[in-house]
């Protein structure tokens, strides 16, 4: 119930959370709209207006000699509404276009060409032409109405000094009317009010699309999580319609499928470890009980199976304790530099001695002495293990060979049995816990499962690779290198 409702809650939240965002994205859009629309509008037409009425008067400038000047200055005047005059440095005619209103009076046309000539040759001002008539607040009109009836007309006045080869230094006049932009910005503020209407309803509407969307698939997800926290393994996630979601359902398949496998080497280790614990355990029991009902009948071979199965005891359960720690991550590597060579030589001929009477033959062969760096007790173990499963696995010759050579910067330290080989599907499963090809568990040939995951662990931490390379009936060379110092 208390999840239901967090779940619910969150959902909630989800949706919320889009529509605010949503939301608060369409008021920055509005008020960018508004403060352009509304309160800059007039000042970029007034720059525009600005910038229009200098590119015209540049024309004119680079044509000022042309000899069809006169059609130029109309088609400005024309097309852009703008009245042209070009006069002398005191302010006679030389040219008028033929739109004449608007035209300045002479005295204020002498006061901004002195202007001009003292501000870089060109010069523009503002000239508001019929004053603004006082607004209505005195008179009782009924109904809304305007603030004045007469809106102030305005003109921008432009001129530029230009120097003529016919006429010496002239002055280009250009008069632009500057219509009011009031009219223009009451109808966007109305278009405004309705395109805020529609944004907000239309991000309500996206809002709840989009959380439906979003929600539904993590929902489903949810779901299907649940039912894999139950220990269903083979619960399938569907993730559908964004990329997040189908990735995230991928990685929960694959983490079910491993959490399944998992759970099957946990089966098979239950198994196993409970079979190798009780025939060693009912073994040494029936010898001790017959050595304590015949004590005058014990023999050698009798105490000998019962050391050799208190170690085949001891060996599962380092094993088990070594694998734990090493996956727990508490053992610390012991880094030390030694002499490599020599150690596997060493643990060579004492296990070659040992198995001597057996008629195993191991020998090992190599260049010069290599020196590195790394934990000598766990490369010996990774060693041994490799060594204990050749002699378990070689063929009927019983040889064994350990080859030391050198690739560059690394050092490589090969295991070689005549044995079996492994089948090639099984080779990628080989360095897994608990996993053996032969499910049969022959007790000839002992093994808990976990010595190569202990090799591949200690290889790992140590940051050098370990392989193998086998085939059916050819025997296999287990193999691992480490950085030469
Ligand atoms: P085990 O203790 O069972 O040997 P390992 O982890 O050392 O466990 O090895 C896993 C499996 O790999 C073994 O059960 C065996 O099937 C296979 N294997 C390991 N070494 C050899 C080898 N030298 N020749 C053939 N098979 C091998």
């Amino acid at each position: 119930m208390v999840i239901s409702m967090k779940i619910n809650m969150n959902k909630f939240h989800l949706k919320w959370k889009i529509f605010a965002y949503l939301i608060g994205f369409c008021t920055l859009l509005l008020i960018i709209l508004w403060l352009f629309q509304t309160v800059f509008l007039n000042s970029f037409y007034l720059s525009i207006k600005v910038n229009e009425v200098k590119s015209n008067a540049d024309a004119i400038e680079k044509n000022i000699d042309h000899e069809d000047l006169s059609d130029l200055v109309e088609a400005v005047s024309e097309n852009s509404d703008m009245v042209v005059e070009i006069m002398t440095l005191d302010a006679h005619d030389i040219y008028l276009s033929g739109q004449k209103k608007g035209a300045l009076p002479y005295r204020e046309k002498l006061d901004m060409i002195k202007k001009a000539q003292l501000d870089n040759g060109e010069h523009y001002e503002y000239t508001t032409l019929n004053a603004p008539l006082k607004p209505l607040n005195d008179n009782n009109f009924a109904g809304k109405v305007p603030p004045d009836y007469k809106q102030p007309s305005q003109s921008l006045m432009y001129v530029k000094i230009v120097e003529s080869k016919t006429n010496g230094t002239v002055a280009v006049f250009i008069n632009s009317v500057i219509s009011p932009v009031n009219a223009t910005i009451t109808t966007l503020r109305y278009q405004l009010y309705v395109i805020t209407a529609i944004m907000i309803i239309l991000s309500v509407a996206l809002a709840f699309i989009i959380a439906k969307r979003i929600s539904k698939p993590i929902e489903e997800i949810n779901k299907s999580a649940k039912v894999l926290a139950k220990g269903s393994y083979d619960t399938q996630f569907s993730g559908k319609g964004f990329l997040e979601i189908c990735e995230l359902s991928d990685t929960l398949n694959t983490a079910a499928s491993e959490l399944s496998k998992v759970e099957v080497l946990r089966r098979e280790l239950m198994a196993n470890i409970s079979h190798d614990l009780r025939t060693p355990l009912s073994l040494i029991y029936s010898y001790a009980e017959m050595m304590h009902d015949f004590p005058s009948e014990i023999t050698a071979e009798q105490t000998q199976t019962i050391m050799d199965e208190t170690q085949r005891l001891s060996t599962l359960v380092n094993d088990v304790l070594d694998i734990s720690k090493l996956e727990a991550g508490t053992q610390q590597l012991n880094i030390t530099e030694y002499n490599l060579t020599q150690s596997i030589k060493a643990t060579t001929e004492r296990i070659a001695e040992l198995i001597k009477k057996d008629g195993y033959k191991l020998s090992f062969t190599y260049d010069k002495d290599i020196t590195v760096s790394a934990d000598e007790v766990k490369i010996t173990q990774v060693f041994y293990n490799l060594l204990l499963n050749a002699i378990n696995y070689t063929g009927i010759d019983r040889t064994i060979t350990v080859c030391q050579s050198i690739d560059g910067s690394k050092v490589r330290i090969a295991v070689t049995d005549s044995g079996e080989g492994i089948a090639k599907e099984d080779i990628p499963y080989i360095w897994d816990r608990y996993y053996k090809v032969d499910k049969r568990h022959k007790r000839a040939i002992t093994g808990t499962g976990l010595g190569l995951s202990i090799v591949k662990k200690i290889i790992g931490l140590h940051g050098g690779e370990y392989g193998v390379e086998s085939g059916m009936g050819n025997g296999s060379t287990f193999w691992f290198e480490l950085m030469i110092n």
